[in-house]
């Protein structure tokens, strides 16, 4: 394959060249544990430092407020179950329909284990009932995990209100921020989140290195039983080279973040506004006021999400579907489906997620093939009728 045009950033992100000049001299001449006495050691310990003040930083709270982990799906496990821990008397989440697997295989696996999980739906714009919300919250709910932004329609959800009703309540507020990190502004300091996890690799550091925020005071119970490492809440000996890549990576999305707001959204409505010029029969979905500057999510009546992705794998674009190709079947995406997305159109949903790193000729370039592909299926469609 010649080119590469890359709009699956949702997915998963190019490593920022910035970042791999930073984080390689980690994996070759200091090499020093940085639990070491020695300076050798010493200096790597300053390194990680460094990385969780940059973290800190882009998130508007403390450095010793960071843990890092390994990834997303381990920040979102720790929070709830390191949540549900500390609080015996309380055995209740309350949730959405439409969290990453992350979040809802973990509450799925929990309510095998006697916890009650309370799933709140989305309308067909995919935003919340944030009173409808409150009301799941009772004496019995320890936690409340709600995500900033969702990763396949990107529909930004009010966390920062959530979090104040979730705090008048008692219960504690986690986030799953993975998406919203570094595209959007976040300040800490003036909510009431108590958790927030974050990703790596969705944000221009490599895969292998998560964040989990920790609100001082916060009652999180030890996830990883071994050394010291990480104020002994998770043990063993620190990815060194993945924190200080994710330390630069979070300066670098505070530099960009304007960037992402102005070039990436125009570069996102340029691609949306001609897809939806060219292409018939096609919608949006998710609420397009309130999404992330840099997703969207079309519908193509009558043909399948798959298919078309195909049909763009062989000019090297690369994006996702809604669907789940699950044994044998098609499943379409449970976020689609929460929003009511009738099944043929969740059948034929593709999410574009865009980055810095696009460019305008891409942008131009995948409109001009898209209604091409999407005639030539809707062709062979069995759907289509006259
Ligand atoms: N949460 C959301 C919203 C995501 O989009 C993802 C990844 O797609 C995850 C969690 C999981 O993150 P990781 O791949 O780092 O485990």
């Amino acid at each position: 394959m010649d080119k590469v045009i890359y709009m699956d950033n949702n997915a998963t992100t190019r490593v920022a060249d910035e970042v791999i000049e930073e984080m390689l001299p980690f994996m070759g001449e200091f090499y020093g544990n940085p639990s070491s006495m020695h300076t050798f050691g010493g200096q790597v310990a300053g390194r990680i430092a460094r990385a969780r003040g940059q973290v800190a930083s882009l998130l508007g709270c403390l450095p010793e407020e960071i843990l890092f982990t390994s990834c997303g799906t381990e920040s979102d496990n720790a929070a709830i179950k390191g949540t549900l821990a500390t609080h015996p008397n309380r055995r209740k989440i309350v949730t959405t329909r439409v969290e990453h697997p992350a979040v809802l295989a973990t509450c799925r696996e929990l309510e095998r284990h006697g916890y009650s999980v309370s799933e709140v739906g989305v309308d067909k714009d995919g935003n919340l009932d944030v009173d409808e919300l409150g009301f799941r919250i009772d004496d019995n709910t320890a936690i409340v995990s709600v995500m900033w932004a969702n990763n396949e329609t990107g529909v930004v959800f009010p966390v920062e209100r959530i979090a104040g009703i979730v705090r008048a309540r008692g219960a504690v507020f986690h986030t799953d921020a993975v998406q919203a990190v570094g595209k959007l502004p976040i300040d800490l300091r003036r909510s009431n989140i108590d958790l927030l996890s974050l990703s790596g690799h969705k944000l221009h550091a490599p895969k292998g290195v998560g964040v989990l925020y920790v609100r001082k005071g916060t009652r999180l119970a030890t996830f990883m039983h071994g050394g010291h490492q990480e104020s002994g809440r998770r043990g063993g000996t620190e990815n060194v080279p993945g924190i200080i890549a994710i330390g630069r990576a979070c300066e670098l999305a505070q530099e960009h973040m304007d960037e992402e707001d102005t070039r990436v959204r125009a570069l996102r409505d340029r691609l949306q506004a001609k897809i939806l010029a060219t292409c018939p029969d096609c919608i949006i979905n998710g609420d397009t006021a309130n999404r992330l500057p840099n997703t969207f999510n079309v519908s193509f009546e009558y043909i399948e999400g798959e298919a078309i992705l195909l049909m763009l794998n062989k000019y090297g674009i690369c994006a996702s579907s809604g669907s789940a190709c699950t044994s044998g079947s098609l499943e379409p995406s449970h976020v689609l489906r929460a929003m009511g997305v009738p099944f043929t159109a969740a059948h034929g949903s593709i999410r574009f997620s865009l980055s810095r790193y696009n460019t305008r000729e891409e942008v131009d370039f995948v409109a001009e093939k898209l209604p091409g592909i999407v005639n030539r299926l809707r062709e062979m469609s069995p759907f289509v009728t006259g």
